[in-house]
Order: structure tokens, then C-alpha cells, then sequence
């Protein structure tokens, strides 16, 4: 029972041969890690600088109080709960609200304080007496436009006159009306038709300009065009932030066309390593025998909290019927959830509400779900060609063992595929032990 490949690369390692994900599945992964990660997620690298104007001197601030910031702002900043910058706001937020303005192109993942510090930068950036834009932001997608948004509101609480606008479609305005919020956020189709079309942004007064998601953006070709173009209209010395989460070769190529002279600051993600997972297979006649299998590790660990990986929404179904009888407390998460139920699902495990979550492969797309104390794969991931992805597997059963703890992972598959345990220890130079479903005394 293979479990199909997702859009296979969420690390842009190039090692799933799937066809490109789409723009929706993307940004869908994007926003469902913006709503799930409600607290910073923290790293244990330090920021690396990567190219300088070796005239402007480079400092990072421990304390917000250190940076040019309006008092109302410092009110928003502590209204929002935060005690001192994150790692990547250390180094990015002097260089953002610095003078004259410098260009920055950011990268780090999901959860580290980036859409906060250019935030942050905006509200710091505009003028809230001139009724004008002077702030452009874009975003791949209307609800990742409004998620910025949500942050502008919250962190300029106390700066009565700053106004945001979305330019999404189906927000209508009438040809050259112009604007007057400080803020424009918005997708790149739309803006360009407000900008060059319906004229209601004068560009040429416009001193910020955000790109968010660059990586997701540049999936999408129209997206880079148009950014391009919006970009090439802004007057000289207007300041230009760009943040990714990957940074690719495509990403790359992209940042440098719209960013000019930038300093470029990067986060080192936290690397998935198998060193500290054991990892064990069953060989199995078919899905009673897994579950059995499944129930003998039940009996014989004490497992907190566990993750299940099936190939088809039909036997997560029967999974999560036969677990929920058996008196564990099971949650589901597949692809025909909403995003704001895929959330809440992925919080409430989070917060140990229940204590297995068996999933599709929608889950393995780039998102990191929790610390669990056991991965169970109950099918290889595999693509159409009967192929392992061993970036998904890796990703897989990397949400057990993170941070140095110490994780375990159980295999499921069949005799005919036992081959493929042993190309994951050869691809991966690891071992995986056979456990036998009646004897697991080797599991002590
Ligand atoms: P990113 O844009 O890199 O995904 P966010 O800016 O959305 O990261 O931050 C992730 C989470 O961490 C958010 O819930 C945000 O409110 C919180 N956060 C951001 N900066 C800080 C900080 N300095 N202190 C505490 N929490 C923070």
C-alpha cells in the first residue's frame, strides 16, 4: 500500500520527481504554517550575513528598545506579547529602520519573526498624517495578504492614523480615485491593475516595498512578471525588503532581479537528521496484520504522543475507526479539511487534546506538525513509479527526534516491498531493525 508522493519538496532538495505543486498547494502549506505556528519558533543557528556595502556598518540589538522606534509602536510590540527580538529580527530589524534606508533580502522558515519585523518596518516607515500610500506590499494570496494584515492591526494598535487597503481581487475601486491609506497589501495582478490601470496608488510616492513569500511567488510565473513590473515603477530610494522561506536557486535569481544592492541575511533551518531516530520495520500481510503490529507497540512503549501516515483517506478512515473503538483518542487530518480546520486540528494536537493524529500525505507537505514521541508509517511514501521519497520519509519521520531528542519511527510494509527498507539504509546510511509483531522485546 504505497502512499503517494506530495508535492514532494518542500526543502527544494530536487529529490522527488512529481510534477511541480501548484500555487494553491504552496501558498495552502504557507498559510497553514502561518496559522499553526502561533509562538516564534526559536533556532539554535545564528544569522549569516551573506553580502554587505561594506560602507554601512552592521549592528543587531537584543532589546527593542534599542531601535528607532516611535513610542506607540514599542506599546504594539509589548502588546503583542514580545519580550525581545527573535534571531533573524537581532540582524534584520537595524538594518530595516535604518538610515538611509537599506534593501534586505531575508531568508528563514516559517515561524521566526519575519512578517513581524517587516511589519513592524511599515508601521515604522509611514506617515500616518498623509493620507497617501507610501507602503506596497505584495503576497501570493488573498488570505496570506490578509494575515499580514491581521499583524498591521494588532502591532499598530496604537497608531491611530495608519490605514492598510488590500488590493485582492474583488476589491473594486473606481478608476482614479486615489487611495489613502499609508499601506497597500496585496497580490500581484491586482496591484499592478491599481497601480498602472485604475491609477489609484500614485507609484512615485511610494518609500517601502515589501515582497512576502518570495518562494511561493515565483511558482506561480505570472506572479514573477508582474512583481517585476510593479518593482521597475518604483522611484529610486525606495527601500525594498524581500523575505523566502527556501532559498533556491529560482529564489535566487528572482530576489536578485527585484532587489537591488541588498544586504542578504539567512537563517539556517534546523537539520533533519536520522541519528537520533531508531527506526524499525514490520513486514506485513495486509492492513489487520499492520494494525495488530501497531497495537503490539502499544503494548509494549509507553507513547505519548503519536503520528500515523497512511496513503489513502480510505484506510486513514479505517484506521481511525479501529483506534477510536480501541480507546485511543485519534484526530484526522486530510486534504478535504479547510485550512482553519487543519489548523485547529494540527493546535488541538499541539496542545495534547488527543494523543494520535493519523494523516495523509497532505500533512508532509513542508509543515511541521509537533514533537511526537513515535512516527508510524503505515505505508511508504512512494511516487507513481513505485519509487521511495526519501524526502518525504525524512520529513516524515523527522516530527519525532527534533532538537537532539530522541525519536522512534515504525515502518509498515509488505513482503513484495521490503526492498525498500534497505534502500532508505543505503540512501540514508542509517539502519533499520525488523521487528518481529509477537516478540518486541527488542524494542527495550
Ligand atoms: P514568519 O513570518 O517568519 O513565519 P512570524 O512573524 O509570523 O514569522 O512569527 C511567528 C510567530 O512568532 C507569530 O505568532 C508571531 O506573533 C511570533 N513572534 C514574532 N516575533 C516575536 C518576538 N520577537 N517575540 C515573541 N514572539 C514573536
Amino acid at each position: 500500500e504505497p502512499r503517494a508522493c506530495g508535492t514532494g519538496d518542500p526543502r527544494g532538495t530536487g529529490a522527488c520527481h512529481e510534477p511541480a505543486p501548484s500555487l494553491v498547494d504552496v501558498a495552502e502549506s504557507s498559510l497553514l504554517n502561518k496559522l499553526i505556528h502561533t509562538s516564534l519558533v526559536e533556532s539554535r543557528h545564528h544569522v549569516e550575513i551573506l553580502q554587505k556595502d561594506p560602507n554601512s556598518p552592521l549592528f543587531s540589538v537584543k532589546t527593542f528598545e534599542e531601535l528607532p522606534l516611535k513610542k506607540e509602536l514599542l506599546q504594539g510590540v509589548y502588546a503583542m506579547g514580545f519580550n525581545r527580538p527573535s534571531t533573524i529580527q537581532e540582524t534584520a530589524l537595524p538594518m530595516m529602520l535604518a538610515h538611509p534606508p537599506q534593501n534586505l533580502i531575508a531568508q528563514s522558515q516559517s515561524g521566526t519573526g519575519k512578517t513581524a519585523a517587516f511589519v513592524l518596518a511599515m508601521l515604522s516607515r509611514v506617515n500616518g498624517a498623509e493620507k497617501y500610500p507610501q507602503c506596497l506590499c505584495l503576497a501570493p494570496t488573498y488570505e496570506l495578504a490578509l494575515q499580514i494584515g491581521h499583524v498591521i492591526e494588532k502591532m499598530g494598535q496604537f497608531c491611530a492614523d495608519i490605514r492598510v487597503t488590500y488590493a485582492v481581487q474583488g476589491n473594486r475601486v473606481l478608476p482614479g480615485a486615489l487611495r489613502e491609506e499609508q499601506i497597500v497589501i496585496g497580490t500581484p495582478g491586482t496591484m499592478l491593475d491599481w497601480c498602472f490601470k485604475r491609477r489609484v496608488v500614485n507609484m512615485k510616492r511610494i518609500s517601502l516595498f515589501v515582497l512576502d513569500e518570495a518562494d511561493v511567488m515565483i511558482d506561480h510565473q505570472g506572479f514573477s512578471y508582474q512583481s517585476i513590473r510593479i518593482q521597475r515603477a518604483l522611484p529610486r530610494g525606495c527601500q525594498m525588503l524581500l523575505f523566502s522561506t527556501t532559498f533556491k536557486e529560482t529564489v535566487w535569481n528572482f530576489a536578485m532581479k527585484i532587489v537591488s544592492n541588498p544586504i542578504i541575511i539567512k537563517l539556517r533551518q534546523e537539520e533533519l537528521t536520522l541519528s537520533n531516530i531508531r527506526q524499525y520495520y514490520f513486514v506485513c500481510r495486509n492492513r489487520e496484520e499492520k494494525y495488530e503490529a501497531l497495537c503490539n507497540i502499544y503494548g509494549s512503549i509507553t507513547i505519548g504522543q503519536a503520528m500515523i501516515f497512511c496513503q489513502t483517506r480510505g484506510s486513514a478512515d479505517w484506521l481511525l475507526v479501529k483506534m477510536s473503538k480501541d480507546g485511543h483518542q485519534v484526530a484526522m487530518l486530510t486534504a478535504e479539511l479547510t485550512i482553519v480546520q487543519r489548523a485547529n486540528v494540527i493546535q488541538r494536537f499541539r496542545d495534547g487534546k488527543e494523543k494520535v493524529l493519523i494523516t495523509t500525505n497532505v500533512c508532509a507537505r513542508g509543515i511541521d506538525v509537533a514533537q511526537v514521541t513515535i512516527v508510524v508509517n503505515f505505508s511508504l511514501p512512494v511516487n507513481q513509479e513505485k519509487q521511495l521519497d526519501f524526502e518525504t520519509y525524512l520529513h516524515c519521520i523527522g516530527q519525532t527526534g527534533c532538537f537532539g531528542k530522541k525519536g522512534i519511527a515504525f515502518n509498515m510494509v509488505e513482503r513484495q516491498t521490503t526492498y525498500l527498507m534497505h534502500s532508505i539504509e543505503e540512501h540514508f546510511q542509517t539502519q533499520i531493525k525488523r521487528l518481529d509483531p509477537d516478540d518486541m522485546d527488542e524494542l527495550e
